[in-house]
């Protein structure tokens, strides 16, 4: 594997699923299971908190190829050349842009409970009572263990907005995407960029992905924290993870609180600025910290936060930054505003999303030299193509690109970047459930 930014990916021998792992370049998707199938791949919840794919036997080469054909963790694309150059606007670091507002869902209760404005929501909802699509794929909270999120397959507008909301821990989306597949049945999947990005992946192998998937819609992605993120929250209230009704990182307001309440009737709340005050404990995936498009460049439609204030207070104006990528993705976004699904507040610009997205513009610069690093201790990395990493990186001095890569290398030879085997943690839950 390699930086280049060419077309092929170079033959060579595909990394076993415990190497994909083991490398930290697995951010749990799912798809590498529901590739292989559920006998000879399952999905474990690790002692860090992770979902990680385990593979129950040897898998045979053209399985892991198709693997590593797939994986977001080896394989990232970014939208095509002739893609870009149909795009109304382009940007190194952003990517095709069709169009650029600020804006939110036009229903006020979707508004309120959504992440940030109910754009998505209201955009998924749109999908299904306009007919375009039977359902769509996105995650929500688990019924049984509100601190876990399931994929959900959502057939009517409700059902979409009961996953309204971000989800910060582990969320395997694709765990059965063949199965989705199999149905037959045009749909949408609202995820984050790795996911999408996976999905691409496959749609170069299985011809009914682009048959079926119509839409594509991302958010703007921070990174995923581990589980154990979460039961730190949990800790902090003296709580265990079998007391709990409900588990909601945000929304019911923007950001909105962080809201845990459990079987017998106690709430328990901490403000968003209190979740993420401390950046040594957000616990974000390794994957995450290597990310060519967390800026879902792979989606039709990427959405995002937007605080004008310069950041999270308890109750912002629900809104959000919307970047409408594709021209299918733009005949949606007019569609859904004519319909009365979506409200723009006014048009925005690179400059302002740079602005209110700064950590991603920070990422997007120092990636490819983070990869270097990988690759200079020895280390496997992904096989990124069509995501102008170089350019990006050209935007930083020489001096930031060195200290980016000698810090990946250093912390890549420490094993740093990298994790344990996958193997399921033990009971943690008084009836035993892992
Ligand atoms: C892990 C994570 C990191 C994030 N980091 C950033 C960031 O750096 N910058 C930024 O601007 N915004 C970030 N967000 C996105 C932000 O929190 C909002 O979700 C986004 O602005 C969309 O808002 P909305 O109101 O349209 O979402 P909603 O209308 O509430 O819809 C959110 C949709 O996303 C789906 N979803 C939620 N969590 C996951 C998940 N883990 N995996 C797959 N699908 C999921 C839900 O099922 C739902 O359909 C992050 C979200 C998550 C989950
Ligand atoms: S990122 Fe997804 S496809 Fe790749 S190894 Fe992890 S779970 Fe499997
Ligand atoms: S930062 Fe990238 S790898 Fe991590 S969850 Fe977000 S899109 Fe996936």
């Amino acid at each position: 594997m390699g930086l280049t930014e060419t077309r092929t990916p170079p033959s060579i021998e595909p990394l076993s699923l415990s190497e994909i792992v083991e490398n930290g370049l697995c951010i749990g998707c799912g798809l590498c299971r529901s590739i292989a199938g559920a006998g000879d791949v399952e999905m474990v919840m690790t002692p860090e908190g992770r979902e990680r794919p385990v593979a129950m036997q040897a898998l045979d080469k053209p399985t892991l190829a198709k693997i590593n054909a797939v994986c977001p963790g080896t394989r990232i694309a970014g939208p095509s050349p002739a893609q870009m150059d149909e795009a109304a606007l382009t940007n190194t670091v952003w990517g095709r842009v069709e169009r650029l507002v600020l804006g939110s869902a036009a229903d006020p209760t979707v508004r309120f409970i959504g992440s940030g404005g109910g754009t998505l929501t209201a955009l998924g909802q749109f999908l299904l009572s306009s007919g375009r699509v039977k359902f769509v794929l996105h995650v929500a909270a688990s019924r049984s263990m509100p601190m876990r999120t399931e994929r959900q397959l959502s057939f009517d507008p409700a059902s979409v907005l009961e996953g309204a909301g971000s989800r910060y821990g582990p969320a395997a989306t694709l765990v059965d995407f063949n199965d989705i597949l199999d149905r037959g049945e045009p749909f949408a999947l609202i995820a984050k960029p790795c996911d999408i990005t996976a999905v691409r992946n496959l749609a170069r192998l299985d011809p009914r992905v682009d048959e079926y998937m119509r839409y594509a819609l991302a958010f703007v992605c921070g990174g995923a924290s581990d589980l154990t993120k979460s039961e730190q929250v949990l800790q902090r209230f003296g709580l265990s993870e079998d007391e709990l009704a409900l588990f909601r990182y945000r929304g019911h307001g923007n950001p909105g609180l962080n809201r845990i309440e459990t079987g017998d009737g106690r709430a328990f709340e901490i403000s968003y600025r209190q979740l993420w005050e401390d950046e040594d404990k957000w616990m974000i995936q390794p994957r995450c910290k290597i990310c060519p498009d967390a800026i879902g460049q792979v989606a039709d439609i990427a959405v995002s936060d937007a605080w004008l204030n310069g950041g999270p207070a308890v109750e912002d104006e629900a809104l959000n930054g919307i970047i409408v990528r594709t021209k299918r993705g733009l005949e949606l976004f007019d569609a859904a505003v004519e319909a009365g699904a979506l409200e723009i507040k006014r048009e925005t610009g690179i400059a302002e999303i740079g602005e209110l997205q700064s950590h991603q513009v920070r990422k997007r610069r120092a990636v490819w030299a983070r990869l270097r690093g990988m690759e200079i201790a020895g280390k496997p990395v992904p096989f990124v193509t069509d995501l102008s990493l170089r350019n990006c990186a050209l935007q930083n001095s020489l001096a930031e690109n060195l200290a980016e890569g000698r810090g990946a290398r250093d912390r890549a030879r420490r094993g740093r970047l990298g994790e344990p085997p996958a193997v399921p943690r033990k009971a943690i839950l008084k009836d035993g459930r892992p």
